[in-house]
């Protein structure tokens, strides 16, 4: 692992460093066709087509579930229906998690049925079901500086409540709670795991995503409450009075599972070797249909790639989306990526991926190598009629998958994506295509087009070299 040069050493090596090399530039021919790209995306509905029919044709797409090779080969078609020069799969291995079944209730003071459901990577319970006293912590911190005698044999609740951000980081407070609580309840000597929902809504359906059980720490039930049954549960734990609960989940590990990354790739007319990459995750939760969690990600790829492709004349690069495999489980397609293809980063010039619904972008960041900050202002004066703001100042990693490959070397551009409503939706029953608004969607495809064609016909590149972001973090 590098460590971060100090503050005083970097005033004096950037300069250098800038002054080294030659600035990368857009040729003012592109930013005309970057131009009329753009105004042609707002019009453009392959993307919208792309979302609906994977999610009605195949549905819910588990990790390593049967409908993940069904959706595989979907995109493998669709891909070369759409005229992609080259289409091709890079294999992905990982453990496969399955979930048949869950069910939960109170059994006292006040009987009644819970709507709950197990978190991914969760073991199953005894198929009798799971019954215990439960001890509730409001946040995670109290769990951390509470008495593993108070916990020992009960089962933990933590509690806090996200708010809806247009930036989505209260995420950052939920998926802290379901992807640390369990392991730590369970180092205290808990037998099981509940937790609100890491979600924004008020409606009686759980959100289901990953947790982690570190090494050495017995594995047990974990599972996430709907926001008004957690609310319940919180009542009865302030009136004081003993509560139990039991729930069932037929869920766990399946041996291991090989899927595969589905790469498509329109050639460039003078560096086809180089790329500008871009796409989304192929995988979604088992619980909806994975529509903004994350086939609109993947359709705004493929919509951008394509508008390009049908221009005249091919930018001097490639343009490659990726459709990833397991991003819900622990980024296992984006790692793959990163793995086979460390050594020639330097090709993959620069990239982003839309993992965030399918909201209007808001604000652009980058991290790439000095010189190519003027490009960059360039890009950006192209998106600002979209109301998208340039931050120069914060990192941009390229996207949930592509953050993997960004730590390997890849220059990353991040287009940040209103999540005011994206986590009322996310990892529940609840996201399906009704939940993409078309104008929001072809705005997504518009500054994507943008940035894909003007990376892919810059002189110079962004700074991808092996190891080059080794620092960064977004
Ligand atoms: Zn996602």
């Amino acid at each position: 692992m590098r460590r971060p040069l100090p503050l005083a050493l970097l005033l004096l090596v950037t300069p250098l460093a800038m002054a080294a090399g030659k600035p990368t530039v857009i040729p003012e021919a592109a930013i005309t066709t970057a131009t009329q790209l753009r105004e042609a995306a707002l019009k453009d509905d392959l993307a919208l087509d792309f979302t609906r029919d994977l999610t009605t044709e195949v549905g819910a797409r588990l990790a390593g579930s049967a409908n993940d090779l069904k959706a595989r080969e979907w995109v493998i078609a669709r891909f070369k229906a759409l005229g992609f020069d080259k289409v091709w799969t890079e294999a992905v291995g990982y453990p496969k998690w399955v979930r048949h079944g869950e069910s939960g209730q109170i059994l006292a003071p006040f009987p009644q049925p819970l709507t709950l459901t197990a978190l991914g990577h969760s073991p199953g319970t005894p198929a009798a079901g799971l019954s215990g006293e439960v001890i509730g912590f409001a946040n995670l911190d109290a769990l951390k500086n509470a008495d593993a005698a108070s916990i020992k044999g009960k089962i933990v609740y933590v509690g806090p409540r996200m708010h809806a951000k247009r930036s989505g980081e209260d995420y950052g407070i939920g998926a802290g709670v379901r992807s640390i609580g369990p392991s730590l309840a369970s180092s205290k000597g808990a037998i099981g795991f509940l937790l609100r929902s890491a979600g924004t809504d008020d409606n009686r359906l759980a959100h289901t995503g990953v947790t982690h059980f570190n090494e050495g720490v017995t594995p047990i039930p974990a599972a996430a409450l709907s926001s008004p049954d957690a609310d319940q549960i919180e009542r009865i734990l302030a009136s004081g009075k003993p509560l139990t609960v039991k729930y069932t989940l037929d869920c766990g590990f399946e041996g291991e599972y090989t899927g595969a990354n589905v790469i498509g790739e329109f050639k460039g007319s003078s560096k086809p070797d180089e790329y500008f990459i871009m796409g989304g995750h192929l995988d979604s939760w088992d619980l909806g249909t994975g529509a903004i969690d994350d086939a609109s990600g993947i359709g705004i790829a493929v919509a951008a790639a394509k508008l390009i492709a049908n221009l005249p004349k091919r930018p001097a690069r490639s343009i490659r989306v990726v459709a990833f495999a397991n991003e819900e489980s622990g980024l296992y397609g984006g790692k793959a990526y990163a793995q086979a293809h460390a050594r020639e980063i330097a090709k993959a010039v620069l990239g982003t991926e839309s993992d965030l619904g399918a909201d209007r972008i808001y604000k652009i960041t980058a991290s790439v190598k000095p010189e190519a900050r003027a490009a960059v202002d360039q890009i950006a004066a192209l998106l600002k009629p979209l109301g998208i703001d340039y931050d120069a100042k914060a990192p941009g990693a390229g996207g949930s998958d592509l953050s993997a490959v960004h730590a390997v070397g890849m220059a990353g551009l991040s287009l940040h994506q209103d999540a005011t409503r994206y986590f009322d939706w996310h990892h529940t029953a609840n996201d399906t295509f009704d939940k993409i608004d078309p104008e929001q969607l072809r705005q997504n495809v518009a500054a994507y087009v943008v940035v894909a064609y003007l990376a892919a016909q810059a002189k110079g590149d962004f700074g991808s070299r092996p190891g080059a972001f080794a620092d960064a973090h977004e």
